[in-house]
């Protein structure tokens, strides 16, 4: 069992395999897009399967898919199948943009993805193309529908909450819950990646969020399992699906914290607000041992931070923007 020095146990390995991107989301990425990490400098599927292999010997038993758009990068479905070979990572996930789903659903299915995150933070086909900068609502919501019908479960949609650019919406997907299986969560806007833009003033916090959701219908809570991390659940009364509260900045997030991440290029971060990076990559790439990688996740597990800086007069935007780190 991997413990941190503030006795949280550390199962979860969050992995961006790509910094490309098929959106330009206003609040992660400039219209221009970033300047993008070499294909020499991104691990290969086989370097980060090696690494998935001895970590899940240490007690990482819990691997999400991240980037960028996980999709794009070619080859991902059969790296999916070796992901799921590993018999210590018991729950194995993905995050997407969902553009590249309704083509893809069933083949990562097929390949042993369980269960699946699909980003949306607008249901309007021009307030979609306005956020993302790209006309594409109609692909992510077949997407959507590809992913119910070949059994994906649970399928959760996660909406970034931002004041006077998409909050009227918040009632408009809690409704979602009431006829579709699907978990709805809001996830607090972040100082990251293009937050230059980030004012105090754009954050829509979870008490807020859930004052709204209120007047939809009664919440109920739901008894968070092992695999929930920070999210609290809930449930409206009667729907067939759920509600989610995601809220990094204004809550006590950390305390749950049970992951640490891995950059396409190969840097394990102990924390999305941390700058700290321990490489991997280069030990690899100069024949490390097991037994060095496993002595380099131990150097990452001490140095995971205590909470992260959001909140304190300590805080400095990260230098990597989101897409390079995996969100
Ligand atoms: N392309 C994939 C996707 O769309 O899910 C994975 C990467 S994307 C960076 C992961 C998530 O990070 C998305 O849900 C996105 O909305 C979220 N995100 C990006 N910048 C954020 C910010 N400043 N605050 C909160 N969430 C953010």
């Amino acid at each position: 069992m991997l413990l941190d020095p503030y006795r949280r146990k550390i199962n979860y390995l969050r992995i961006s395999v790509t910094d490309r991107c098929n959106l330009r989301c206003c609040y992660c990425m400039p219209e221009e897009g970033i300047p993008l990490i070499s294909h020499e400098e991104i691990l290969t599927y086989e370097e980060i399967l090696r690494i998935v292999r001895v970590f899940a010997t240490e007690g990482i038993s819990k691997v999400r898919l991240t980037g960028g758009e996980p999709l794009v990068r070619k080859g991902i479905v059969d790296f999916i199948h070796s992901l799921s070979q590993i018999k210590e990572i018991k729950d194995l996930s993905l995050t997407t943009n969902g553009i590249l789903l309704r083509e893809l659903a069933r083949d990562l299915k097929q390949a042993g993805l369980r269960r699946i995150n699909i980003s949306l933070d607008s249901l309007r086909k021009e307030r979609f193309c306005q956020i993302t900068r790209r006309d594409d609502f109609e692909r992510v919501w077949k997407g959507i529908e590809e992913a119910l019908s070949v059994g994906l479960s649970p399928i959760k949609l996660n909406m970034v909450a931002i004041q006077g650019l998409n909050d009227d919406e918040i009632e408009s997907f809690a409704r979602l819950t009431l006829r579709l299986p699907l978990s709805v969560r809001y996830i607090e806007y972040m100082p990251s990646g293009n937050g230059e833009e980030w004012k105090k003033s754009d954050l829509l916090t979870i008490p807020q969020i859930k004052s709204r959701l209120e007047k939809v219908g009664k919440l109920i809570s739901i008894p968070s399992d092992q695999w929930d991390g920070p999210a609290k659940r809930f449930r409206i009364e009667g729907a067939i699906g759920e509600i989610g509260l995601i809220g990094p900045v204004s809550s006590h997030f950390c305390d749950d914290c049970n992951r640490l991440r891995l950059t396409p290029d190969g840097k394990i971060r102990t924390c999305l607000f941390s700058d700290e990076e321990i490489d991997v990559k280069e030990l690899l790439r100069k024949g490390g041992s097991d037994r060095d990688l496993k002595e380099r996740l131990l150097v990452a597990l001490r140095a995971k931070p205590e909470r992260h800086p959001i909140n304190t007069h300590q805080f400095k935007k990260c230098q990597r923007n989101m897409s390079a780190i995996g969100g």
